[in-house]
């Protein structure tokens, strides 16, 4: 495992000299440290320039402290910065939901935890926020994926479309609004298919269904393990189809989240929530301090 930067910090200032202010050299030095533990917590290059740029700017000539140490001083810098960076606007918890029956789209590839967070999304609003929910499967390549959102769904108490084999995901995504609107739903949530790769022929079919419901919330769903890989397939989704957030999964894993970090420098677009295991209640709001403490390490 790595030396945590905290410690990484305070063995550089140790063999600084002690002086009144952090000098530009004292800060060059801990931000080289600082750029590395960004690249091993999977912060993309760019992203960690541009981060240390704008940590360099803050640091450079701030007293030091006399409570604490210069090292202790610049992960703290270090650390506001990454919340600031990483903070949206909104608040990532509340979605755009009223005016009923409002749909979300949930997008994203094969395997990055799209149906579980549909699920675990659907069990939230429910018992949280006391809404109606109605899920649908638009996956017909896997009669599989179908079943399983209907097994997710009978777990969690919330109704799944029945399935009708042989629709295309366009008509299944208008027989759920139908369905939403006579049956008094509050949001119907449309779990489409994934793909191994982005291919021409999902994102043609996402983008159908996009402009046959006019979603409120487009959520990415991403797997949180995959770095660099989940950058570039929000950017190839919001490209294409346009995304209102990201869910990360798989935070629970030992994964150092620096994809948060990139995902949201790159795409500008907030981070609603983290998927942290298999389990329907597994899925929390995003909180930029604790994926900050986490990308320090
Ligand atoms: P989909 O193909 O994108 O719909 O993916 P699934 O929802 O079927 O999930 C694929 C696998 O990942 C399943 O075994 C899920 O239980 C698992 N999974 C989903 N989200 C998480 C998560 O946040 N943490 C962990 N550890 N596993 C997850």
């Amino acid at each position: 495992m790595f030396e945590n930067l905290s410690e990484r910090l305070s063995g550089v200032f140790d063999r600084l000299t002690k002086q009144g202010a952090l000098s530009e050299e004292d800060v060059k030095t801990a931000l080289r440290e600082v750029r590395v533990a960004l690249l091993e917590a999977d912060v993309s290059l760019p992203v960690a320039r541009e981060f240390v740029k704008k940590v360099q700017d803050q640091a450079t000539g701030q007293a030091v402290t006399k409570s604490i140490t210069p090292g202790q001083q610049v992960v703290k810098i270090v650390h506001d910065t990454l919340v600031e960076v990483l903070r949206g606007e909104e608040d990532p918890g509340v979605l755009k939901i009223d005016n009923p029956p409002a749909p979300i789209l949930m997008v994203g590839l094969q395997g990055s935890g799209k149906t579980t967070t549909t699920g675990k999304l659907a069990k939230r609003l429910k018992e949280k926020e006391g809404k109606k929910v109605l899920m649908a499967s638009l996956d017909v390549y896997r009669p599989a994926a179908m079943d399983q959102l209907a097994v997710l769904g009978t777990q969690v108490g919330v109704d799944t479309l029945p399935i009708v084999p042989g629709q295309k995901p366009v008509d299944i995504a208008k027989r759920a609004k139908q369905q939403a609107t006579l049956g008094g739903y509050d949001v119907y949530m449309l779990d489409t298919a994934g793909r191994l790769h982005i291919d021409e022929v999902l994102m043609g079919e996402v983008e159908q269904v996009r402009n046959a419901v006019d979603p409120r919330e487009t959520l990415l769903v991403v797997d949180g393990l995959t770095g660099q890989v989940a950058v570039e397939v929000a950017e190839e989704f919001e490209a294409k189809v346009g995304i209102s957030g990201v869910v990360l999964t798989r935070m629970d894993g030992d994964g150092r989240g620096g994809a948060a970090l990139s995902m949201r420098a790159v795409t500008g677009k907030p981070i609603r929530f983290v998927g942290l295991g298999e389990k329907m209640d597994a899925l929390e709001t995003f909180e930029p301090d604790r994926i900050a403490g986490r990308i320090l390490g």
